[in-house]
């Protein structure tokens, strides 16, 4: 579908409907996860009502302000949407929250393994992907208020045995980092297998070298990375990320 010929808020709507498939499609989510966009110049943001991100529909989207109060749209909204109402109003600049379950991060946490930088698109992670450690849901204010001051100003944070969460100027790169966040941790993983667990021997990107590459979410980095995702979102059935 060409988005450009729709009017800016359906446009949006099937951004963050289409967000929400990539996340179930390529397996960063199952049954759980969630992607939203901020309504620009407003406290409001677009966020799929209580089921898969898989089963997300750009019509049925749920419009709920920074306070967690619904101003349009019919159904529950998925529990932890404070994590999106409480990083929109910490951050001004932020238009699209993605979080998601994915195994690799979830990994990291659990052998206490902060993230490193070892691969090219994970550059946009240079300024650091700070740990929320406490376990559980994010299901109040509170806790969202909690989650937004350790993300700080940064752009993803690793919640310990749970998930991630990135937060960027819009959906569309807030997903595809979500997509790099995954794959780095996996090739982390990887190596610190390779090494016999030694992260000593990891060959982590300098914070110059890493600075180099902190485009990889924005242009036509970000344009040719969203085409793919989203065309994979809609080639795959639901489910076949978890058959492959
Ligand atoms: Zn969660």
């Amino acid at each position: 579908m060409n988005a450009h010929a729709l009017q800016p808020e359906d446009a949006l709507r099937q951004d963050v409907a289409t967000a929400n498939r990539i996340l179930e499609r390529v397996g960063l989510s199952h049954a759980f996860g969630h992607a939203s966009a901020r309504i620009p110049g407003t406290n409001t943001f677009l966020m799929p009502t209580r089921r898969s991100p898989g089963l997300a529909e750009a019509a049925s989207l749920l419009v709920i302000d920074t306070e967690g109060r619904i101003a349009s749209g019919e159904g529950e909204p998925n529990s932890e949407f404070w994590i999106h109402a409480r990083i929109y109003a910490a951050r001004a600049e932020v238009g699209g929250v993605v979080h998601a379950h994915p195994p690799a991060c979830v990994c990291l946490t659990q052998i206490g393994e902060p993230h490193r930088i070892v691969h090219n698109q994970a550059g946009i992670f240079a300024a650091g992907v700070p740990e929320y450690a406490r376990i559980g849901l994010i299901r109040t204010r509170e806790l969202g208020d909690l989650l937004a001051s350790t993300l700080g100003s940064a752009v993803a944070t690793m919640m310990r045995g749970h998930g991630i969460t990135t937060a960027f100027p819009d959906v569309r790169a807030a997903t595809v980092a979500a997509c790099y966040l995954e794959e780095s941790a996996a090739l982390q993983l990887r190596m610190l297998s390779a090494a016999g667990g030694d992260a000593t021997r990891l060959r982590t990107f300098s914070a110059a070298e890493a600075h180099e590459l902190r485009d990889q979410v924005s242009g036509s980095v970000a344009r040719r990375a969203w085409e793919y995702y989203a065309a994979v979102a809609e080639a795959t059935p639901l489910g076949g990320a978890r058959a492959g």
